[in-house]
């Protein structure tokens, strides 16, 4: 018998095809999106991301340039198609991780249910959706489960959606799921690490998106002594710089020895970052120029394979 038969399930990642040991991830795109079904009633300007072939070719990209898994952010209400995940996952062979929780409020029709609900009603919708499966998909043979949970942070804390906030919590202390949290451009990062932390969760369920938004070194470093991750993905975004500000940053953090603390990523729910869809560089360029660059600026492997995926498999699977 191998070890791994003995492994509690804590250890596996929840996939859409279906559960996986944390090591078998390989490279892993910390925050994507693959799939984004038009939302009648939300702001019209929300990303679309419908055409299934030539995602299906993205993904194949991705897989030939040595990517692996994905984490695809969209949650249900706002876009998410579970099933579409799974024949995306099938057919591409590449592992797609779907989330449920929710994002920012634009991308939902202002009555959506989930802005008068009660924070238990809102725990107990997430831990059906990664216990059981994903409110599309659970009329259907194949129920696909929820692998994380995804929330959004509005600019201000006012703003935020409150009874969400305390609804995942409670759904990840009670299922110990890993939280992506969307920041508007690193903001409220802190005050929400707190958060989180004084409602008994551990700083390594929580991971602060688009912190590369927001470089600065020094709040960078305080965020992982405490242990969150931080996803970075401005590398193809001119507007931020990416060469004077994400570059360094990366640099600087591994140097300070906070590789196990940052995970890399694309985002690209803009179809025109898509390289078959926009011809932009396309989800093909993590496990493409985005690695080779790293190892160009002489990143040291270890650190190189944290950042591109072990960090947020161990994290995925609960293992610290
Ligand atoms: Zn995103």
């Amino acid at each position: 018998m191998t070890a791994s038969s003995h492994l509690p399930s804590e250890r596996q990642v929840t996939t859409v095809q279906g559960p996986l040991p944390y090591e078998r991830l390989g490279i892993t795109d910390a925050h994507n999106h693959v799939w984004i079904e038009f939302v009648p009633g939300a702001d019209p300007g929300g990303p679309v991301l419908n055409q299934f072939n030539l995602i299906l070719k993205e993904l194949g990209a991705y897989r030939d340039k040595g990517g692996e898994t994905l984490l695809d952010c969209q949650p249900g209400g706002c876009g998410r198609d579970g099933n579409k995940l799974l024949a995306l996952s099938k057919a591409s062979g590449v592992n797609l991780i779907a989330c449920t929780g929710f994002h920012l409020k634009k991308y939902y029709p202002k009555e959506h249910w989930l802005w008068g609900a009660a924070a238990e009603k809102i725990s107990d919708f997430l831990c059906s959706e990664l216990e059981q499966g994903l409110l599309e998909t659970k009329e259907t043979p194949a129920p696909v489960r929820a692998g994380f949970i995804k929330i959004a942070l509005e600019s201000s804390w006012a703003g935020c959606f409150l009874a969400g906030l305390e609804g995942a919590a409670a759904t990840a202390l009670k299922t110990k799921a890993l939280i992506e949290i969307h920041t508007e451009k690193g903001a409220l990062a802190e005050k929400a690490c707190l958060y989180f932390m004084d409602r008994g969760l551990s700083p390594d369920q929580l991971v602060f998106c688009h912190m590369d938004k927001r470089p600065e070194a020094g709040l960078h470093k305080e965020l992982a002594r405490l242990g969150v991750l931080l996803e970075y993905d401005t590398f193809y975004r001119p507007k931020y710089n990416p060469a004077a500000k994400l570059w360094p940053l990366i640099e600087q953090m591994v140097e300070a020895g906070y590789s196990d603390r940052i995970a890399l990523a694309t985002d690209m729910a803009d179809a025109k970052l898509y390289h078959f869809i926009g011809s932009g560089a396309g989800l093909a360029s993590l496990p493409g120029e985005i690695r080779d660059r790293l190892i160009k600026q002489g990143i040291p492997e270890t650190a190189r394979k944290q950042m591109l995926g072990g960090n947020i498999a161990r994290r995925l699977a609960g293992k610290h």
